[in-house]
């Protein structure tokens, strides 16, 4: 295990005390200082590891404090004793930037002291906590160049600002209620209601009241809304325009969110992190109380604990859980600016809960899960962004645009990619523009000037027609190959590995949309030696949001007409004779009827097929659905499937995986009224052995999962098992999305090595 420590760090007995901890665990590895924090290896058995992580928040030593704390697993180095290795010096203090840090104990302590001078105080912070990445205009960090700069500072938060034995020692946003922003409580006019305390408490007792409150917090505005009342989280539902998706909840309290929640230790170390994202728990079945339209169908919450002053003197005040979703309105990004907020949330927030420290960039907040007993980030943002990935090797300054959804960009500097916080869906002009003004930011902090962008084959994307008009050099990266180059990167990977590239759409070389791929490949290139048969999607991009089209595409591949002769099929019967006869003639000309490989809709067609969902209000739900569904299933049967030899006539030729014989089981048992559960699972289990078959045949030790079928827990872990059982090294995300949140890295790490030939 790899860990990363920034913060208060150095100079406290830091590393002594790893020494200590790695001594008394056994475990081997190293630790060094360096100019960007604390750095250390650790090498021994998992259970160890975890304790080891676990204890170095509890038992660290007194004066140190923790700003980020980033760890990953990478292969076993073999290390034979423990070493403090001496400091390097060397290199420049390379100008990071900090994420937003989660308030620290200290902060917390003085806001609910009523003898303390910032009791109640919405916008405490110090050295060791408080907004960062969301507050810097330019660098050097110093108060001129943040958000900040605005506010004078009174004499009492000048003197600690100066004493370099305070707390608050060039605390840059340090502030007070005297000198420091304060709140206000508009009306969805923008009439100033109250100010300070006042507005806070009028603000909890709207909420009380089931009203929906937008909230503007550390790198956007929140919507709340009292998670208890099935009005309130319907209202919101409503009016954000979104009717399904799950929303995440704010508990009070750790112990609030045991209530609902099953937390593991490693969990709760998540929770309670400086980065304080969200985590996606497993909800307890027993546990009433929280609306259903807060997670509808899913078996898991998004939880996080309150990680600003303002959201823990909210939640106090509240005591009971809220629904707190990014400010927008559906496929836009957050709302950063209380009088953009104004206009833009107007529509959906009773009240604006605002204050004039202004956000510099929009940063929401991040996603994570457990996968395989590791964290998985699914959007990194607040609390990781815009820490870097460390690469093996140095690399000329080039930028990375990412995919067209769940965009974010990465820049090069030296051996590191720094990745931009998510930026969101770019299918609007509000997004795109976010887009725009991201790229610009990353290159003007930095200093960057890319000699070179990298960007998808898809000519569509507004991020590749952004860079063609670049002028400067381009060079195109297959989106599945960034997928895999981008998890290969984050695992330190040299060499050739088995690519399993599997996600919802993306464009082949061939001009195909791909999306169950087998690439053997290097970081340089790549050879598609697999992938899944193909089949027709009857409308195109329609597909995406109605699984019945994968599946009517799907079943054609195998009846032919005849399908829609047979009334009993699910996807058929849910059009309309008319509908019919017009898929029929599309599918037999083949009119807008693209071939796809693609996983994400081979998983749309089975929830179709098995009568579980037709449209889809957003893309994945089918697939998400599927999954929730084998919830508590425990199996290791599977179908039958086939693997094929395709040539196509030249010398290339690749292998097929053919779920035909799957398909058909799965028809005759949901005929025979099979509970879709049990379906799911083998069908899940289905595709774990199809990869290992594949892997089988391709000879290839290293197996390299990514794409955004890898968000899915059970596939990846049931997946990772088998490899492993199998004999192969499986590898897969941690700190960078498997989702095309990811695709930047890949294409940075691709397009710099395709240069070198
Ligand atoms: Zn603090
Ligand atoms: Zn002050
Ligand atoms: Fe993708």
């Amino acid at each position: 295990m790899r860990l990363a420590v920034r913060g208060a760090v150095q100079g406290v007995g830091f590393r002594p005390f790893i020494f200590r901890l790695a001594s008394e665990l056994e475990l081997k590895g190293w630790v060094i200082n360096s100019p960007q924090g604390v750095f250390c290896e650790v090498e021994g058995g998992r259970r160890q590891l975890d304790i080891f992580l676990l204890r170095m928040q509890t038992e660290k030593p007194p004066r140190a404090s923790i700003h980020s704390l980033e760890h990953s697993f990478l292969d076993p180095a073999g290390y034979k004793d423990f070493e403090i290795r001496k400091s390097s010096g060397s290199g420049a203090k390379t100008a990071f930037i900090m994420p937003d840090i989660a308030t620290c104990g200290d902060c917390l302590r003085e806001i609910f002291d009523a003898s303390n001078r910032r009791y109640r105080y919405p916008f405490t912070n110090c050295t060791n906590c408080g907004p960062r990445f969301s507050i810097i205009e330019a660098l050097p960090y110093d108060r001129q160049n943040t958000t900040m700069k605005g506010f004078e500072m009174c004499g009492q938060c000048r003197e600690e600002y100066e004493n370099p034995l305070d707390r608050r020692f060039h605390a840059q946003p340090n502030a007070c209620p005297k000198c420091g922003p304060r709140l206000e409580l508009w009306s969805g006019s923008g009439k100033i209601r109250s100010e300070g305390d006042d507005a806070l408490r009028q603000a909890a007792a709207a909420v009380r009241e089931g009203k929906v409150l937008a909230l503007k917090g550390i790198g956007g505005f929140h919507l709340i809304a009292d998670a208890r009342s099935e009005d309130a989280v319907a209202r919101l539902r409503a009016r954000k325009r979104r009717e399904q998706k799950p929303f995440a909840l704010m508990f009070p309290s750790l112990e609030a969110a045991a209530e609902h929640c099953h937390i593991s230790a490693l969990e709760e170390r998540l929770l309670l992190s400086p980065e304080s994202p969200i985590v996606l728990l497993k909800r307890r079945k027993e546990s009433g109380g929280i609306a259903g339209a807060v997670a509808p169908g899913n078996p898991c919450f998004g939880a996080m604990l309150p990680y600003s002053p303002l959201h823990h003197l909210l939640m106090a005040e509240l005591g009971f859980p809220v629904v707190a979703t990014s400010g927008n309105i559906s496929g836009e990004t957050i709302c950063t600016d209380e009088r953009e907020a104004l206009k833009r949330l107007g529509s959906i927030a009773d009240l604006f809960l605002v204050h004039n420290r202004p956000i510099a960039r929009h940063v929401d907040d991040s996603l994570v899960r457990m996968m395989a007993g590791r964290c998985l980030v699914l959007r990194r943002a607040r609390g990781y962004a815009p820490l870097p990935i460390t690469l093996k090797r140095e690399m000329p300054a080039m930028l990375a645009v990412g995919a067209h959804l769940k965009n974010t960009i990465a820049v090069s500097a030296g051996s590191y990619a720094f990745i931009s916080q998510h930026i969101g869906d770019l299918e609007n002009e509000q997004a795109f523009c976010a887009f725009k003004k991201a790229q610009d930011d990353f290159r003007r902090l930095y200093a960057i000037q890319p000699s070179s962008i990298a960007c998808d084959l898809h000519p569509d994307y507004l991020p590749t027609q952004f860079a063609e008009k670049s002028q400067l050099g381009i060079t195109k990266v297959q989106h599945h190959f960034a997928h895999v180059v981008s998890c290969m990167a984050e695992n330190e990977l040299d060499g050739q590995v088995l690519g399993v590239s599997w996600d919802g759409t993306g464009l082949g070389p061939d001009r195909s949309i791909w999306g169950g791929e087998f690439l053997l490949a290097t970081a340089s290139s790549f050879q598609r030696i697999g992938h899944l048969r193909t089949f027709a999607l009857p409308g195109g991009e329609k597909a995406v949001m109605e699984p019945r089209r994968s599946a009517i595409g799907l079943l054609h591949g195998i009846f032919g007409e005849r399908l829609f002769e047979n009334g009993s099929l699910a996807p058929v019967r849910s059009f309309t004779a008319a509908e019919c006869r017009i898929l029929k003639a599309m599918l037999g000309k083949r009119i807008n009827s693209p071939l796809t490989s693609s996983a994400g809709r081979l998983f749309d067609a089975v929830s179709s097929i098995t009568g579980m969902r037709q449209q889809a209000a957003f893309e994945g739900q089918a697939a998400m659905e599927l999954e929730f569904a084998l919830d508590g299933i425990e199996t290791d049967a599977h179908y039958a499937f086939a693997i094929k030899q395709k040539s196509n006539g030249g010398s290339q030729s690749a292998l097929l995986v053919d779920w035909e014989p799957m398909v058909r089981q799965i028809i005759s048992e949901a005929a025979h009224g099979a509970p879709v559960g049990d379906i799911s699972a083998k069908f899940h289990n289905t595709l774990a052995e199809a990869i290992v078959e594949i892997a089988r045949q391709a000879a290839e030790e290293k197996v390299v999962l990514s794409g955004g079928c890898f968000q899915n827990k059970y596939l990846t872990e049931r997946t990772i098992k088998l490899l492993a059982e199998n004999g192969f090294r499986p590898y897969w995300h941690q700190r960078v999305p498997p989702n095309d949140g990811g695709i930047a890295l890949g294409q940075l790490v691709a397009a710099s090595h395709m240069a070198d030939g």
